[in-house]
This record gives C-alpha cells, sequence and structure tokens, in this order.
C-alpha cells in the first residue's frame, strides 16, 4: 500500500500543505512555529511496542492475554493504538477534540497510518468511533473522523462515515471505573447492515482507555452482520503499573 500514486491522499495533502502555507502552523504539542506537529514532540511521544495484551494492546510485562481478556474478551479482534497518552500527545489531542485544531489531525493520522500498515488487518472499510447529534452540532466535527478518512485515503481503504451511529447520547467517560465505563456505552450505538454486512471494519478513535467504547462499537456491528471488527486509536491511556515508561498520565479523558 504505497502513498505514492495515491490521487485522493495527495489531493487531501495537497489543500493541507496550501492553507500551511496561507497560515504558517504552529505545533499542536508544544507551540513552536512552523509545524502542526514538530519533531521534538514527535521524539517525546512514548511509541506502544511489545510486551502487550495480544487482545486489547494493553502494555504489559509478557506477551499474553492479560486478566481482563482472558475473563472475558471483547468483541473486537484486536484493538491497537500507536502512543502512550500523555506529554505533547495529549495536548495535541485536547486541541484536536475542543479547541477546534483540524488541521492537526493531518499530522497525527500519519503516525496512525503507519501503525495500520504494520499490522497488515484484513480490512475492508474504515469508519470513526461517532458522536451524538447534539454533540456533533455543539462540536462542529467528529475528531475520529478527522483522523480515520485520512488514514482510509492514505491505505486505500474504503471510509464509510455512516456505518456506525451513536443512538444515545453518553456522559463523559473520565473519572469512571472500567466497569461503569462498559454500562455507560452499552447499546449507545447502532450499525448500518446495508453497509457492514460480511464486511471486516476498522474502527476509529482518538484515545482508549478500558476499550469499552471500541467493544460497544464492534458489538453493535456484529449484530448488524460484520463479519469482524479491529479497534485502532491513536493514544491509549496506560496505567502505570502496565508499563515501565515513566510519567505516565492519570487516566483521564482529553
Ligand atoms: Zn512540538
Ligand atoms: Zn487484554
Amino acid at each position: 500500500m504505497s502513498e505514492s500514486g495515491n490521487l485522493a491522499y495527495e489531493l487531501y495533502k495537497a489543500v493541507w500543505t496550501a492553507l500551511d502555507w496561507l497560515f504558517p502552523p504552529r505545533c499542536g504539542g508544544c507551540g513552536a512555529a512552523g509545524k502542526r506537529w514538530c519533531a521534538d514532540c514527535q521524539s517525546s511521544v512514548r511509541v506502544i511496542k511489545p510486551p502487550i495484551c495480544d487482545h486489547c494492546g494493553q502494555p504489559q510485562s509478557r506477551n499474553e492475554l492479560c486478566a481482563r481478556c482472558q475473563g472475558s474478551p471483547y468483541s473486537f479482534v484486536a484493538l491497537r493504538s500507536w502512543a502512550v497518552f500523555g506529554g505533547p500527545l495529549r495536548e495535541a489531542l485536547h486541541r484536536l477534540k475542543y479547541r477546534r485544531d483540524v488541521a492537526l489531525s493531518e499530522a497525527l493520522a500519519i503516525p496512525l497510518m503507519q501503525t495500520l500498515k504494520s499490522l497488515a488487518w484484513p480490512v475492508d472499510l474504515v469508519t470513526p468511533v461517532p458522536l451524538g447529534l447534539a454533540r456533533l452540532a455543539e462540536r462542529g466535527y467528529n475528531q475520529s473522523a478527522l483522523l480515520a478518512r485520512p488514514v482510509a485515503l492514505g491505505c486505500k481503504l474504503e471510509y464509510q462515515p455512516q456505518a456506525l451511529q451513536r443512538v444515545r447520547e453518553t456522559r463523559s467517560q473520565v473519572g469512571l471505573t472500567a466497569k461503569l465505563r462498559r454500562e455507560n456505552v452499552a447499546g449507545a450505538f447502532q450499525a448500518s447492515s446495508e453497509i457492514v454486512v460480511n464486511k471486516t471494519v476498522l474502527v476509529i478513535d482518538d484515545v482508549a482507555t478500558s476499550g469499552s467504547t471500541l467493544d460497544a462499537c464492534a458489538s453493535a456491528l456484529l449484530g448488524a452482520g460484520a463479519h469482524q471488527v479491529f479497534g485502532l486509536t491513536l493514544a491509549r491511556a496506560v496505567q502505570p503499573e502496565k508499563t515501565n515508561h515513566a510519567e505516565i498520565e492519570p487516566l483521564v479523558d482529553v
């Protein structure tokens, strides 16, 4: 899946390059002038590498199923994330989500695309975790869709933003335990059979914490006839005891 000869993605990039010329950007991680995501912020990101749980992708001390997945596996085949949620990546995701810094998504989609290519999953179509209509109207855009679209374009995969709908507004997952997070999003999504039947679907989100949102999306997709579901997020909120990295940010939403 080469990025060259991919006209749709080249056009997408060209629009942002033109906008950068008109409005010189600042880094979404640290505010430095010149780039939307600078080399310093990129090098400070803690990329997630094995050992991880083979199913949910949570960093841990061994390459085996984590205790949570041994007890009750998720509906998706696997969930993976590019990097640990913290530092400049946390700042960048906050800007993307709440400060309308939508151009950042082009820069942040690149590592997500590279992560997906390295996984070689047999994906038929890509869809973002949807926002509810009220929240979409309030924010004006879905930050997960801003990441999912360039990833689909760059990997030459079908992009289907209507595959999932959020049929119930959910409260913020901030501060909820894993069990409450699961209850909070249960039944919150509906999938379109017409779009997903017999398809292998990749669901993209900005951050995963407990995996419960992607699990609820996967349940809805499988219920609508999808063949299988994979999950991919840019960042992963990681519990300090599950990683060797120092200075992990607390488990909070962006
Ligand atoms: Zn920076
Ligand atoms: Zn696991």
